[in-house]
């Protein structure tokens, strides 16, 4: 049979190693993850004893309008509940707009390095695309706008960016929205604003009536500990929402995917725990990358991008043997560094202890 041409340009997603052939590979017992950037404290108490007297309903399908958990959401994030649309992840809503605004003919704009999946579901709808390059892992934002023209559907912000940790500042983004034509439509993906700076705050949910060709997505599988779950969401004036409720599928979260985020979502005291314990871990280990001369990118985010002495690849052998599994920038488009998910204290000071052993080995 024919498939889509465009599904020849692209390979699926490859699968890091899982955890048990990695001990099994390598004969070790604990295994650190640090790859996909998943919140080292787990999840919030509230939800844990929600799950101790949980009695699922799993033969009844969910409520596909998500009423519950979108009225507390809009109350909180002080938007109308006709602005939000949920996704199975906010990675669904990523094919959603795809699925909605790009096919053949018609092209977007988005920074490199940055989250493969925009990149990956507009080739499928046969879409053009346009990459501008970051400098110094911040997006081009003048260079983008260059780059749009009359076919440009979709142009593809993430602030703080993955994978280089850095955000876009909030006059930078309010002059770029000024700038923007009209006909484009601006993802602002936040996959890691709860742990932006608070002073550094696009305050972007504001500027959803103002700007009409805006839509923010924003997700629990980060902060929230809920990666597992697939629940995330994006917000944008009604008539975006409506064009996206077309393509969404009926069922798309599960019931207890929109329960638990419920009762995360009222949870705020651990979410700044997590975001508080994250930039104390994250400020000991830059003070640690800046004794032994390592570069590293600004990061507002749980990850850190940073550059290494020999390939990301050579140090992602070597750290894996030790139980510590990383991301090599040669699989993220930046040779010659290395992603990591700043995870517990104790695990970064084993990891300080590596990597220090590694810098003297090979320099
Ligand atoms: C992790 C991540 C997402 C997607 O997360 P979901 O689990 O699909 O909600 C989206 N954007 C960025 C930048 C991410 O890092």
């Amino acid at each position: 049979m024919k498939a889509k041409s465009s599904l020849k340009q692209i390979a699926p997603y490859q699968q890091g190693k899982q955890i048990q052939d990695i001990k099994r590979q390598y004969q070790i017992d604990r295994i650190v993850k640090l790859s996909s950037n998943e919140n080292p404290y787990g999840y919030a108490d509230t939800v844990r004893q929600f799950l101790a007297s949980y009695e699922p309903a799993f033969d009844i399908y969910p409520d596909g309008h998500t009423a519950q958990l979108r009225k507390d959401l809009a109350y909180k994030i002080k938007v109308s509940e006709s602005e939000i649309i949920f996704g199975s992840g906010s990675e669904e809503i990523v094919q959603m707009i795809c699925r909605a605004y790009l096919f053949q003919g018609v092209n977007t704009v988005m920074a490199t390095p940055t989250f493969p999946q925009y990149k990956h579901n507009a080739i499928i709808e046969g879409a053009k695309i346009k990459e501008i390059p970051t400098i110094e892992g911040h997006h081009d934002l003048n260079g983008m706008l260059e780059a749009i023209d009359q076919d440009t559907n979709v142009i593809w912000l993430c602030s703080p960016n993955n994978p280089t940790g850095t955000p876009i500042t909030k006059q930078d983004f309010i002059a770029f929205m000024d700038t923007c034509p009209q006909h484009v439509l601006v993802v602002l993906d936040e996959a890691y604003y709860e742990y932006l700076d608070k002073t550094k705050d696009l305050h972007a949910m504001e500027q959803i009536q103002k700007y009409n060709n805006l839509i923010i997505l924003r997700t629990f599988s980060k902060a929230y500990g809920l990666a597992g779950l697939r629940i995330g969401y994006g917000v944008a004036n009604k008539q975006i929402i409506n064009q996206l409720n077309v393509v969404r599928g009926p069922f798309n979260t599960t019931s207890i995917a929109q329960q638990i985020a419920q009762i995360a979502l009222a949870n705020e005291a651990f979410i700044e725990k997590t975001s508080q314990q994250n930039l104390k871990v994250k400020l000991d280990f830059q003070a640690f990358l800046d004794r032994i001369g390592w570069h590293y990118y600004t990061s507002e985010t749980n990850f850190m991008l940073v550059s290494t002495p020999t390939s990301g690849t050579k140090v992602f052998d070597y750290l894996i043997q030790h139980g510590f599994i990383v991301r090599p920038g040669e699989l993220l488009g930046i040779p010659n560094t290395i992603r990591f998910t700043l995870g517990l204290q104790d695990d970064m000071y084993r990891m300080q202890e590596l990597l220090s052993l590694y810098q003297h080995q090979n320099s």
